[in-house]
């Protein structure tokens, strides 16, 4: 396999574009090498612009839930572009996702669009401050909430430390007002409740961790966190822009049967278009504006184009039976295929999925809990890993700290197939 044209493109690209890709984790320095170029995607395949296929576990990083490229979809998407691409005004079209969305979401009782998972949290947050009048938030390491300021926050040392930005350009006068804690710990929630619950405007949680690998929540601490944030008035955000409509149809709150006050959405919602969204108790949703004096507004926010591509996208995922059942499988499948694997080889591995999401390190630590514990899989195996895949046409996501997604449109052959390449792998590393 040759990557010619995709060098040749990254090279332009970094002359005129920040490191050559307009988001980080793009750049492949997660991984090392150059970052394939892509040209066509269709199903639960990519072509790079080397004309080199792949069986694809990124998804666009979850979007592509259907596979890519779905007919249904884009055949939608095409009737509505022939009516215009923005009006700037309501449209009949937002109605219905936001229906659609309520239909499916226990914890909606209104919601508003917006343009990316980082506005949705970002507005969520000032909502809750908004609403309870308080100032400090709560967040967990290793969680990801978008780029917004007061959520660039790594975890100091200390049991109930402020933490420091994590880059440069965020003065600390604007994480102040931020605690963090470890994810899954219960003691420390605890502590931290016990002093701070009263001054918390908002805990904001990935409630399963995809923004360090696959971090499963032990369903006793997000219970406690619902108990928590009851007793002190807390607004309990659950942030599902990953894992809305992927591990479940209701997201991660159905999954574990625990609702939030607010939800912030985003992926899958657009189904590959630029979209978020957040919402929630109806009390709460009232406060902004122009109802209430929390302020928020977007341009493109409710964009017509983007609301048939999610509206059809999860008309699809409501309408088709089984379609958790299948997902969840298919994912299962290729994580006890790995774990399989891992055992036949006796290579320190560990696999696990949740719905159509999976994770995996090489690591003999089976007791992922937190971001530290994470920290325990060997980056430089996961590195070799990686590369020796994509040569044989699988494309992983660049990095050994992100969640693998599966699509409706994987095959059972498509699954063997990677295993059989995973095999393959393993054994030129080992
Ligand atoms: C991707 C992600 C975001 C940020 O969404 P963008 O659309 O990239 O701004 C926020 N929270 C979670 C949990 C995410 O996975």
């Amino acid at each position: 396999m040759g990557y010619d044209v995709s060098e040749k493109l990254y090279q332009q690209a970094c002359q005129v574009i920040p490191g050559g890709v307009n988001s980080p984790v793009r750049a492949f320095k997660g991984v090392g090498g150059t970052p394939v170029f892509f040209e066509k995607a269709q199903g639960a395949y990519l072509w790079d612009v080397d004309g080199n296929q792949y069986i694809d576990y990124v998804g666009s990083w979850g979007p592509a839930i259907l596979g890519h490229a779905n007919p249904q979809v884009i055949s939608a998407i095409k009737k509505q572009l022939e009516n215009g691409l923005s009006f700037g005004a309501p449209t009949a079209i937002e109605t219905q996702l936001a229906q659609q969305v309520m239909k499916m979401v226990p914890g909606i009782e209104m919601i508003r669009m917006v343009s990316s998972g980082t506005e949705a949290t970002m507005s969520a947050i000032r909502l809750a401050r908004g609403y309870t009048n308080r100032k400090k938030i709560l967040k967990f390491e290793g969680c990801y909430h978008g780029h917004s300021e007061s959520l660039l926050v790594k975890g100091g040392s200390g049991l109930l430390t402020h933490g420091t930005p994590t880059s440069a350009g965020v003065p600390e006068e604007f994480i102040q007002f931020t605690m963090n804690s470890s994810f899954n710990d219960i003691n420390k929630l605890q502590m931290i409740f016990s002093h701070h619950g009263h001054e918390i405007a908002a805990v904001i949680i990935e409630p399963v961790a995809g923004n360090m690998n696959l971090v499963l929540p032990e369903p006793e601490f997000l219970s406690l966190l619902r108990k928590l944030c009851d007793r002190h008035n807390v607004v309990l955000i659950f942030d599902e822009v990953m894992t809305g409509f992927r591990v479940a149809k209701g997201g991660a709150q159905a999954f574990y049967n625990i609702v939030p006050d607010l939800t912030t959405l985003g992926k899958v919602i657009g189904g590959g278009m630029p979209v978020g969204a957040f919402g929630g108790k109806k009390a709460i949703m009232e406060k902004l504006s122009p109802l209430g004096n929390v302020y928020q507004a977007g341009t493109l926010s409710g964009n017509p184009v983007a609301m048939v591509s999610g509206l059809e996208t999860l008309k699809i995922i409501d309408e088709e039976k089984d379609f958790y059942d299948k997902l969840s499988a298919r994912t299962q499948q290729l994580a006890d295929g790995l774990n399989a694997l891992g055992k036949k080889l006796s290579i320190p591995f560990f696999a696990q999925s949740v719905g159509g999401m999976f994770g995996f390190y090489f690591s003999d630590n089976t007791e992922v809990k937190d971001y530290q514990s994470v920290q325990t899989g060997d980056v430089e195996r996961f590195k070799k890993f990686f590369h020796a895949m994509l040569k044989k046409g699988v494309y992983l996501a660049p990095s050994a700290f992100e969640a693998g997604f599966v699509s409706i449109a994987h095959t059972q052959e498509d699954i063997v197939k990677t295993l059989d390449c995973a095999e393959k792998s393993l054994r030129e590393i080992f």
